[in-house]
């Protein structure tokens, strides 16, 4: 296997001229850390989402916003968490934060997110909520969630890191009725801020408890403190918080990502539609899970499960010798070793995530891509599965 110089990445953060003359202001203005730009950011996510009513907590990582979330809703020491073991590790790692235990279960067949009917199946009196993760851009189930929810009384936090922008039936993740939705700007998710995250939730103490924990569990935050026209340098300390705020340089690379999210997601999904119509001709390729019918994807991911006589392990060094960055989403939790030992997992339980994971190999799509570099990878695609189908 020897990549070859011309490398296509697995992934580019795509980043302009705009974005670095609104870093540079910020430089100029002498206010570095969380201040005009970060308040700035969460009104305009809120707008982006389409109700400006919404309440957005700008932070420093999804797994802080995650974190934060979970603190809010009343997680703690004893809790059972469901969430997927088809996931990064972000997503259960924040229920130990408050010494809580994961519950892992199995995702569908058919969408490649968590199964509505494996939550329900392990909630007991312990359970005190869910965490429903829209695997790849494509909505969970939420309408059923949220119902297992409602009747369980149980809270509902959406690991949303993949799913700007992305839609259940008609509505935009970020305003349905859980207690609170998180996004990531990591540097290769639908938009970035380097590192940086946003929770959003319609509930007003909880946003209040996460504001004051996301900076030390102060009462105020320095913004407020800083701009007050009296003399305001008394705060109070409410509990032992977080540093998770977010820095006005991550904001003003964020405000800038924000207008262009919706061009980037139509190329991303402009890339899939290319995708799709290629391995639709190359037999036992399955492609990943659609939108329902009127939803929005945001292909943040193209994982493909390579045929059945393929070896997945082979294709994806292949692909690499033709100079094609691949990715696997994911290694599940299962397969981990601290959390196997941890919860005691067996892979027999997880039997679709399982399969799944034995055929997956993720393909480059974003938005730096031309749609030579897409041709690229279909070619290449096509020449391994050749190759490996005359062994
Ligand atoms: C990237 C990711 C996270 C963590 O996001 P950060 O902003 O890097 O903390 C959480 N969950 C999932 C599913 C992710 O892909």
């Amino acid at each position: 296997m020897s990549p070859t110089r011309n490398m296509l990445p697995f992934a580019l953060p795509d980043v302009g001229e705009e974005e670095i003359a609104e870093v540079v202001d910020t430089l100029r203005s002498g206010w570095l850390t969380t201040g005009p730009k970060a308040r700035r950011f969460e009104q305009a996510f809120a707008e982006f989402l389409g109700d400006a009513s919404l309440e957005t907590v700008a932070v420093n990582s999804a797994t802080a916003g995650l974190h934060l979330a979970l603190e809010a809703a009343g997680v703690a020491p004893g809790d059972e968490v469901i969430t997927t073991t088809h996931t990064f590790t972000a997503s259960a790692e924040v229920i130990r934060y408050l010494g809580a235990n994961p519950v892992l279960v199995d995702i569908e067949e058919h969408s490649w997110c968590i199964d509505p009917r494996e939550i329900e199946k392990h909630v007991t009196a312990r359970t005190k909520a869910i965490i429903a993760v829209h695997f790849g851009g494509r909505s969970a189930n939420m309408t059923a969630i949220l119902d297992i929810a409602r009747r369980h009384r149980l809270k509902v936090i959406e690991d949303a890191a993949h799913a700007l922008p992305c839609t259940h039936r008609g509505a935009m993740i970020g305003t349905l009725e859980s207690d609170a939705t998180v996004f990531s700007f990591y540097a290769n998710k639908t938009m970035t801020t380097g590192e940086g995250g946003m929770l959003v939730t319609r509930d007003a103490a909880l946003a209040k408890r996460a504001r004051t924990m996301r900076l030390h569990g102060i009462d105020r935050d320095a913004f407020a403190r800083f701009n007050s026209t009296v003399p305001a340098w008394r705060y109070d300390i409410v509990a032992p918080g977080f540093k998770y705020n977010m820095t006005d340089i991550a904001a003003a690379i964020g405000l800038v990502q924000l207008r262009r999210v919706r061009d980037m997601q139509q190329r991303r999904a402009d890339i899939a539609r290319q995708f799709d119509a290629a391995f639709a001709s190359m037999e036992g390729i399955v492609t990943p899970p659609q939108a329902q019918a009127g939803d929005v994807h945001s292909w943040h991911l193209y994982p493909i499960l390579v045929p059945p006589r393929v070896d997945r392990d082979r294709f994806i060094d292949a692909m690499f010798a033709q100079g094609i960055g691949m990715s696997v989403h994911y290694i599940p939790l299962h397969q981990q070793s601290y959390w196997r030992a941890s919860c005691r997992l067996d892979a027999r339980d997880f039997p679709v995530s399982e399969s799944m994971y034995q055929r997956t190999a993720s393909l480059p799509i974003y938005t730096r891509m031309t749609d030579a570099d897409v041709k690229r990878v279909i070619a290449a695609v096509r020449t391994v599965l050749d190759q490996q189908e005359s062994r």
